[in-house]
Protein backbone atom coordinates (compact mmCIF):
# COMPACT_ATOMS: atom_id res chain seq x y z
CA UNK A 1 0.00 0.00 0.00
CA UNK A 2 1.50 3.38 -0.86
CA UNK A 3 1.03 6.01 1.11
CA UNK A 4 -2.18 7.62 2.76
CA UNK A 5 -3.46 10.90 1.95
CA UNK A 6 -3.17 13.43 3.65
CA UNK A 7 -5.07 15.98 1.90
CA UNK A 8 -7.38 16.01 -0.95
CA UNK A 9 -5.12 18.80 -2.98
CA UNK A 10 -5.59 17.94 -7.12
CA UNK A 11 -1.71 16.89 -7.94
CA UNK A 12 -1.24 19.64 -10.12
CA UNK A 13 1.21 22.40 -11.62
CA UNK A 14 -0.10 25.33 -13.48
CA UNK A 15 1.04 26.19 -16.81
CA UNK A 16 0.05 29.31 -18.84
CA UNK A 17 1.77 29.16 -22.64
CA UNK A 18 4.14 27.06 -24.54
CA UNK A 19 7.18 28.51 -22.72
CA UNK A 20 5.90 28.19 -19.36
CA UNK A 21 5.47 24.77 -20.12
CA UNK A 22 9.09 24.41 -21.39
CA UNK A 23 10.56 26.02 -18.40
CA UNK A 24 8.68 23.92 -16.21
CA UNK A 25 9.37 20.34 -17.94
CA UNK A 26 12.90 21.79 -17.55
CA UNK A 27 12.60 22.37 -13.49
CA UNK A 28 10.66 19.13 -13.50
CA UNK A 29 13.07 16.52 -15.26
CA UNK A 30 14.18 14.95 -12.50
CA UNK A 31 10.69 13.98 -11.30
CA UNK A 32 9.82 13.36 -14.43
CA UNK A 33 12.00 10.66 -14.94
CA UNK A 34 10.77 9.44 -11.93
CA UNK A 35 7.54 9.09 -12.66
CA UNK A 36 8.10 7.46 -16.06
CA UNK A 37 10.06 4.93 -14.29
CA UNK A 38 7.52 4.05 -11.44
CA UNK A 39 5.10 3.44 -15.04
CA UNK A 40 7.75 0.98 -16.16
CA UNK A 41 7.95 -0.97 -13.32
CA UNK A 42 4.01 -0.89 -12.93
CA UNK A 43 3.84 -1.93 -16.58
CA UNK A 44 3.60 -5.73 -16.76
CA UNK A 45 3.44 -8.91 -19.34
CA UNK A 46 0.39 -9.94 -17.78
CA UNK A 47 -2.68 -9.24 -19.72
CA UNK A 48 -4.64 -7.43 -16.41
CA UNK A 49 -3.10 -6.27 -13.19
CA UNK A 50 -4.18 -4.17 -10.40
CA UNK A 51 -2.42 -2.07 -8.34
CA UNK A 52 -3.31 0.02 -4.88
CA UNK A 53 -3.94 3.59 -4.54
CA UNK A 54 -6.40 5.75 -3.08
CA UNK A 55 -9.57 6.89 -5.19
CA UNK A 56 -10.72 10.08 -4.28
CA UNK A 57 -14.08 9.24 -5.38
CA UNK A 58 -14.62 6.62 -3.34
CA UNK A 59 -12.82 7.90 -0.30
CA UNK A 60 -10.96 5.15 0.51
CA UNK A 61 -7.94 2.76 -0.62
CA UNK A 62 -8.90 1.09 -4.06
CA UNK A 63 -7.76 -1.58 -6.32
CA UNK A 64 -7.20 -0.29 -10.34
CA UNK A 65 -7.71 -2.33 -12.81
CA UNK A 66 -5.21 -2.08 -15.86
CA UNK A 67 -5.00 -4.24 -19.31
CA UNK A 68 -4.20 -3.27 -22.39
CA UNK A 69 -7.21 -2.20 -24.22
CA UNK A 70 -6.03 0.83 -26.22
CA UNK A 71 -2.97 0.91 -25.38
CA UNK A 72 0.14 1.37 -27.95
CA UNK A 73 2.86 0.09 -28.38
CA UNK A 74 5.97 1.62 -26.59
CA UNK A 75 9.21 1.25 -28.34
CA UNK A 76 11.77 2.29 -25.57
CA UNK A 77 10.47 -0.71 -23.65
CA UNK A 78 9.93 -3.59 -26.33
CA UNK A 79 6.55 -3.91 -24.85
CA UNK A 80 3.30 -3.15 -24.61
CA UNK A 81 2.10 0.52 -22.78
CA UNK A 82 -0.94 0.61 -21.05
CA UNK A 83 -3.40 3.28 -21.47
CA UNK A 84 -2.90 4.83 -18.43
CA UNK A 85 -5.48 7.33 -19.34
CA UNK A 86 -8.72 5.56 -20.02
CA UNK A 87 -7.80 2.70 -17.93
CA UNK A 88 -6.69 2.46 -13.99
CA UNK A 89 -10.53 1.22 -13.46
CA UNK A 90 -11.24 1.68 -9.77
CA UNK A 91 -12.71 -1.67 -8.77
CA UNK A 92 -15.53 -0.14 -6.88
CA UNK A 93 -16.50 2.99 -8.40
CA UNK A 94 -15.91 1.25 -11.99
CA UNK A 95 -14.20 5.17 -13.06
CA UNK A 96 -11.32 5.22 -14.88
CA UNK A 97 -8.29 7.30 -14.14
CA UNK A 98 -9.65 10.49 -16.51
CA UNK A 99 -12.67 10.41 -15.17
CA UNK A 100 -11.98 10.44 -11.12
CA UNK A 101 -9.35 13.11 -12.09
CA UNK A 102 -11.82 14.90 -13.52
CA UNK A 103 -14.30 14.54 -10.16
CA UNK A 104 -11.23 15.22 -7.95
CA UNK A 105 -10.57 18.40 -10.16
CA UNK A 106 -13.73 19.80 -10.05
CA UNK A 107 -14.47 19.73 -6.29
CA UNK A 108 -10.81 20.85 -5.28
CA UNK A 109 -9.51 23.11 -7.96
CA UNK A 110 -13.29 24.00 -9.49
CA UNK A 111 -15.38 24.40 -6.39
CA UNK A 112 -18.18 23.33 -7.80
CA UNK A 113 -20.79 22.93 -5.10
CA UNK A 114 -24.37 20.90 -4.88
CA UNK A 115 -25.90 24.48 -5.75
CA UNK A 116 -24.14 25.39 -8.99
CA UNK A 117 -25.94 25.36 -12.60
CA UNK A 118 -23.56 23.23 -14.17
CA UNK A 119 -23.87 22.19 -18.26
CA UNK A 120 -22.18 19.19 -18.99
CA UNK A 121 -21.24 17.67 -22.75
CA UNK A 122 -22.16 14.11 -22.62
CA UNK A 123 -25.20 12.18 -20.81
CA UNK A 124 -24.39 8.54 -21.79
CA UNK A 125 -21.15 8.34 -19.97
CA UNK A 126 -20.30 6.87 -16.32
CA UNK A 127 -18.54 10.44 -15.65
CA UNK A 128 -22.13 12.08 -16.59
CA UNK A 129 -23.70 9.45 -14.16
CA UNK A 130 -20.74 10.14 -11.21
CA UNK A 131 -21.57 13.67 -11.18
CA UNK A 132 -25.19 13.72 -11.95
CA UNK A 133 -25.33 11.14 -8.14
CA UNK A 134 -23.27 14.63 -6.59
CA UNK A 135 -24.77 17.18 -8.65
CA UNK A 136 -28.24 16.59 -9.16
CA UNK A 137 -28.85 19.53 -11.21
CA UNK A 138 -26.20 18.73 -13.46
CA UNK A 139 -27.68 19.06 -17.52
CA UNK A 140 -25.94 16.54 -19.71
CA UNK A 141 -26.86 16.41 -23.75
CA UNK A 142 -25.58 14.88 -26.48
CA UNK A 143 -25.21 15.68 -30.07
CA UNK A 144 -27.79 13.91 -31.88
CA UNK A 145 -27.34 13.91 -35.61
CA UNK A 146 -31.15 13.26 -36.75
CA UNK A 147 -32.97 16.50 -37.13
CA UNK A 148 -33.91 17.31 -34.05
CA UNK A 149 -34.38 20.64 -31.78
CA UNK A 150 -32.08 21.65 -29.92
CA UNK A 151 -32.85 21.33 -26.16
CA UNK A 152 -35.30 18.93 -27.04
CA UNK A 153 -35.21 15.55 -25.29
CA UNK A 154 -34.80 12.42 -27.31
CA UNK A 155 -38.10 10.52 -26.15
CA UNK A 156 -36.17 6.68 -26.92
CA UNK A 157 -32.80 7.68 -24.96
CA UNK A 158 -33.82 10.52 -22.87
CA UNK A 159 -30.88 12.43 -23.98
CA UNK A 160 -31.34 16.35 -23.80
CA UNK A 161 -30.03 17.21 -27.80
CA UNK A 162 -27.07 20.18 -28.04
CA UNK A 163 -24.76 21.68 -30.76
CA UNK A 164 -21.88 23.10 -28.64
CA UNK A 165 -21.79 25.95 -31.41
CA UNK A 166 -25.18 26.54 -31.32
CA UNK A 167 -26.38 25.90 -27.36
CA UNK A 168 -30.21 26.31 -26.01
CA UNK A 169 -29.35 28.17 -23.05
CA UNK A 170 -29.70 31.50 -22.16
CA UNK A 171 -27.08 33.93 -21.97
CA UNK A 172 -25.33 33.67 -18.62
CA UNK A 173 -27.34 31.11 -17.25
CA UNK A 174 -24.41 28.35 -15.90
CA UNK A 175 -22.26 28.42 -13.37
CA UNK A 176 -19.50 26.05 -14.92
CA UNK A 177 -19.26 23.86 -18.81
CA UNK A 178 -17.50 20.64 -18.94
CA UNK A 179 -16.87 19.17 -21.97
CA UNK A 180 -14.27 16.40 -21.86
CA UNK A 181 -12.43 15.10 -25.51
CA UNK A 182 -15.41 17.19 -27.18
CA UNK A 183 -13.89 20.32 -29.12
CA UNK A 184 -11.51 17.77 -30.92
CA UNK A 185 -14.01 17.23 -33.25
CA UNK A 186 -15.74 19.99 -34.25
CA UNK A 187 -14.41 21.74 -37.21
CA UNK A 188 -15.93 25.31 -36.02
CA UNK A 189 -14.61 24.83 -32.09
CA UNK A 190 -13.69 28.82 -31.99
CA UNK A 191 -17.88 29.21 -32.27
CA UNK A 192 -18.61 26.19 -29.43
CA UNK A 193 -15.59 28.35 -27.08
CA UNK A 194 -17.81 31.35 -27.53
CA UNK A 195 -21.17 29.51 -27.34
CA UNK A 196 -19.41 28.84 -23.91
CA UNK A 197 -18.79 32.04 -23.19
CA UNK A 198 -22.27 33.68 -24.19
CA UNK A 199 -24.37 30.90 -21.61
CA UNK A 200 -21.74 31.28 -18.69
CA UNK A 201 -22.60 33.54 -15.72
CA UNK A 202 -20.12 36.14 -14.37
CA UNK A 203 -17.38 34.37 -12.23
CA UNK A 204 -18.31 31.15 -14.38
CA UNK A 205 -15.96 28.65 -14.90
CA UNK A 206 -15.13 26.57 -18.32
CA UNK A 207 -13.29 23.14 -17.82
CA UNK A 208 -12.32 20.66 -20.61
CA UNK A 209 -9.90 18.19 -21.87
CA UNK A 210 -8.81 18.02 -25.51
CA UNK A 211 -6.12 16.19 -27.39
CA UNK A 212 -2.99 18.58 -26.53
CA UNK A 213 0.21 18.82 -28.19
CA UNK A 214 1.82 20.37 -25.37
CA UNK A 215 4.98 21.32 -27.46
CA UNK A 216 2.90 22.99 -29.99
CA UNK A 217 2.06 26.53 -30.28
CA UNK A 218 -0.23 25.98 -32.87
CA UNK A 219 -2.68 23.95 -33.42
CA UNK A 220 -1.87 20.57 -35.24
CA UNK A 221 -4.88 20.36 -37.64
CA UNK A 222 -5.74 16.77 -38.89
CA UNK A 223 -9.37 17.28 -41.24
CA UNK A 224 -10.82 20.54 -42.13
CA UNK A 225 -14.11 20.82 -43.79
CA UNK A 226 -14.09 22.63 -47.27
CA UNK A 227 -16.85 25.59 -48.29
CA UNK A 228 -18.96 23.08 -50.41
CA UNK A 229 -19.20 20.93 -46.81
CA UNK A 230 -16.60 17.89 -48.14
CA UNK A 231 -14.10 16.86 -45.41
CA UNK A 232 -10.59 16.99 -46.73
CA UNK A 233 -8.42 14.68 -44.20
CA UNK A 234 -4.74 16.53 -44.06
CA UNK A 235 -3.42 13.67 -42.05
CA UNK A 236 -4.28 9.69 -41.73
CA UNK A 237 -7.72 9.63 -40.24
CA UNK A 238 -8.28 9.57 -36.58
CA UNK A 239 -11.28 8.40 -35.07
CA UNK A 240 -12.49 8.35 -31.52
CA UNK A 241 -14.84 6.31 -29.84
CA UNK A 242 -18.37 7.79 -29.91
CA UNK A 243 -20.92 6.84 -26.81
CA UNK A 244 -23.75 6.82 -29.41
CA UNK A 245 -22.47 6.47 -32.88
CA UNK A 246 -20.78 2.94 -33.96
CA UNK A 247 -19.02 4.58 -36.69
CA UNK A 248 -16.77 6.75 -34.38
CA UNK A 249 -16.31 10.43 -34.38
CA UNK A 250 -13.48 12.15 -36.88
CA UNK A 251 -10.59 13.87 -34.79
CA UNK A 252 -9.82 17.19 -36.57
CA UNK A 253 -7.54 18.87 -34.21
CA UNK A 254 -4.47 17.78 -31.37
CA UNK A 255 -4.64 21.05 -30.12
CA UNK A 256 -1.63 23.76 -29.25
CA UNK A 257 -1.26 26.71 -27.10
CA UNK A 258 -2.93 28.60 -29.68
CA UNK A 259 -6.55 27.58 -27.97
CA UNK A 260 -5.60 28.95 -24.79
CA UNK A 261 -4.54 32.88 -27.02
CA UNK A 262 -8.24 31.95 -28.47
CA UNK A 263 -10.00 31.74 -24.85
CA UNK A 264 -8.32 35.07 -23.70
CA UNK A 265 -9.19 36.67 -27.27
CA UNK A 266 -12.76 35.68 -26.69
CA UNK A 267 -12.57 37.28 -23.09
CA UNK A 268 -12.17 34.24 -20.75
CA UNK A 269 -9.62 35.10 -17.94
CA UNK A 270 -6.78 32.79 -16.14
CA UNK A 271 -6.96 30.28 -19.24
CA UNK A 272 -4.59 27.54 -18.19
CA UNK A 273 -3.85 23.89 -17.83
CA UNK A 274 -3.46 21.86 -15.31
CA UNK A 275 -1.08 19.03 -15.59
CA UNK A 276 -1.36 16.28 -13.26
CA UNK A 277 0.43 13.01 -12.25
CA UNK A 278 -0.34 11.02 -9.20
CA UNK A 279 1.55 7.77 -8.11
CA UNK A 280 -1.03 7.46 -4.31
CA UNK A 281 -4.24 8.72 -6.62
CA UNK A 282 -3.17 6.02 -9.67
CA UNK A 283 -3.38 9.08 -12.34
CA UNK A 284 -0.74 7.52 -13.90
CA UNK A 285 0.33 8.18 -17.49
CA UNK A 286 2.32 11.11 -19.57
CA UNK A 287 1.65 14.97 -20.20
CA UNK A 288 -2.16 14.10 -18.40
CA UNK A 289 -3.92 18.51 -18.42
CA UNK A 290 -6.63 19.63 -17.76
CA UNK A 291 -7.88 22.73 -18.77
CA UNK A 292 -9.73 25.81 -17.17
CA UNK A 293 -10.57 29.38 -17.99
CA UNK A 294 -12.86 31.91 -16.51
CA UNK A 295 -15.78 34.60 -17.58
CA UNK A 296 -15.09 37.54 -15.26
ZN1 LIG B 1 -13.53 4.52 -6.74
Amino acid sequence: MRENISDLEFPSLELTDLANFRDTMEEIASQYSAWRHVEDSYAKQEESFELEGWCYCCACPSQFLTDYLYAAEAGHLEKRVPNWRERLLCSRCKLNNRTRACIHFLEQVSKVSSKSKIYITEQSTSLYEALKQRYPQLIGSEYIREPMAKGAIDKNTGFRNENVTCLSFDDASINYVLTFDVLEHVPDYKNALAEFFRVLATGGMLVFTVPFALGHKNNIVRAEVSVDGEIKHLMDPEYHGDPINDEGCLCFYYFGWQLLDELRTLGFTDAKAHYYWSDAYAYLGEHQVIFSAVKE
